[in-house]
């Protein structure tokens, strides 16, 4: 990696500023966590920290509360449940103090009276407005509370925010922490220099927003599977009636151009053969099975991706050195309609050989459902930022690194 490392660096008495993802789900009253895996994700790079001498400073976003304060998205808790894993990580308490505010004298007293060992957790960045206008001023009085910066939260990486951009102008060194360094080697080698063959699968519902990524990947892989509702806009290009399936009338010429484009550089495109129609989109519609080389009926639509179509997405997995997947096959939320994503999963799972990475979003969801998440090589923390970083594009926060 090209970017310094929270492991090229010399921690012993260091104040760092870590800026991580504790963006987790809560109840109504923001009073419980209910999934603390991103907390949990982040533990690898606390306990380095810590380990190697270095006291904490934790910021982190949490929902959207419009840069104001607002005690529905407050960090308090995340700072209880934080000092009950640290604990466990450890195997000894761990001071974790919270500060009520990210920046004035809540802030800088709290940061101050740190000792090596001791974790700070500032409330909500998004408690400002700055933040998110990655104001100067207000970077500024971050990067005063530590010495060191270390950004761990790669699905902000896309966003250029005070906490990600600003700051490392001043406070260097920046580095990334040991969750950050993971996703970038990840994606970072799949773009780069994958095993061969390369299989990507793009599903989930529009083309409008995968466009790029597929745009970006048919000039790497050597097979692209293209399932989930953006397949019917595919399928119209080809010229076959998809009824009432998903279909963006206004995307049609850009999957002819994606047709095209594999055509031309000698990649596989994959589409379903078959597919599971159904009479109304519900999760106990009339079924039956359909053709993807037959006009559909006009009252139906395809919510799945049907077993010919799994038969042979499984054939090309199992023959793969580096499978990248982002997007379910067929509404999945619907567990009648979820047969296609969770065959995937599995046979993702399967492939041991390969290096498996799945990016992101839904299919984080569908692999943790088909209860296969333990056999990826690697799940990635960030939606949004792993989605720009498959486009091609440099991430903001990524960049403002410092180079190794
Ligand atoms: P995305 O946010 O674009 O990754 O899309 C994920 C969503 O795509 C999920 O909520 C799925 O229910 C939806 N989806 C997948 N296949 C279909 C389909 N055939 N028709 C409608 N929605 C679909």
């Amino acid at each position: 990696m090209a970017k310094l490392s929270i492991r090229d660096l010399d921690l012993t008495g260091k104040r760092l500023f870590v800026r991580v993802d504790f963006n987790v789900p809560l109840t109504e009253d923001g009073a419980t966590i209910t999934d603390d895996t991103r907390i949990r994700a982040t533990l690898p790079t606390l306990r380095y920290a810590l380990d190697h001498g270095a006291s904490l400073v934790l910021a982190s976003h949490l929902g959207r509360p419009k840069g104001k304060p607002n005690s529905k998205y407050s960090l308090r808790p995340v700072a209880d449940r934080l000092r009950e894993l640290l604990a466990s990580e450890m195997g000894r308490a761990v001071t974790v103090v919270f500060a009520t505010d990210c920046i004035g004298e809540p802030a800088s007293t709290s940061a101050a009276a740190l000792a090596p060992g001791q974790v700070l957790l500032l409330e909500n960045l998004r408690f400002h407005a700055e933040e998110e206008a990655n104001d100067a001023a207000f970077s500024q009085q971050l990067a005063a509370l530590a010495q060191v910066y270390v950004n761990d939260a790669f699905g902000s990486a896309h966003r250029a925010h005070a906490s990600t951009e600003g700051i490392t102008h001043f406070l260097q060194p920046a580095a990334a922490g040991l969750l950050m360094e993971k996703e970038l080697t990840y994606l970072g080698k799949a773009l780069e220099s994958p095993e061969k063959p390369f299989v990507a699968i793009i599903g989930g519902s529009k083309i409008s927003g995968k466009i790029d990524v597929i745009d970006n990947l048919l000039d790497k892989v050597d097979t692209l599977v293209i399932v989930g509702g953006m397949a019917y806009t595919f399928q119209r290009a080809l010229g076959v009636t998809t009824g009432k399936s998903l279909v963006e009338e206004d995307k049609i010429e850009v999957a002819r151009e994606a047709l095209a484009k594999a055509k031309a550089k000698g990649v596989q495109l994959v589409l379903p053969v078959d597919n599971v129609l159904a009479d109304s989109f519900s999760p106990d519609a009339q079924t039956q099975p359909w053709d993807s080389s037959v006009n559909f009926p006009a009252d139906w639509q395809g919510l799945d991706i049907g077993p010919h179509t799994v038969e042979k997405i499984s054939a090309i997995v199992t023959s793969a050195r580096t499978i990248l997947w982002n997007g379910p096959a067929g509404v999945f939320e619907f567990p009648r309609f979820a047969v296609g994503t969770n065959a995937i999963a599995r046979a993702i799972a399967a492939n041991t050989a390969a290096t498996s990475i799945i990016g992101g979003g839904d299919s984080v969801s569908a692999v943790n459902q088909a209860g296969v998440a333990d056999k990826m090589t690697h799940i990635s923390t960030g939606g949004g930022a792993s989605l720009e970083f498959l486009e091609g594009k440099k991430l903001p926060g990524v960049e403002a690194l410092t180079e190794k």
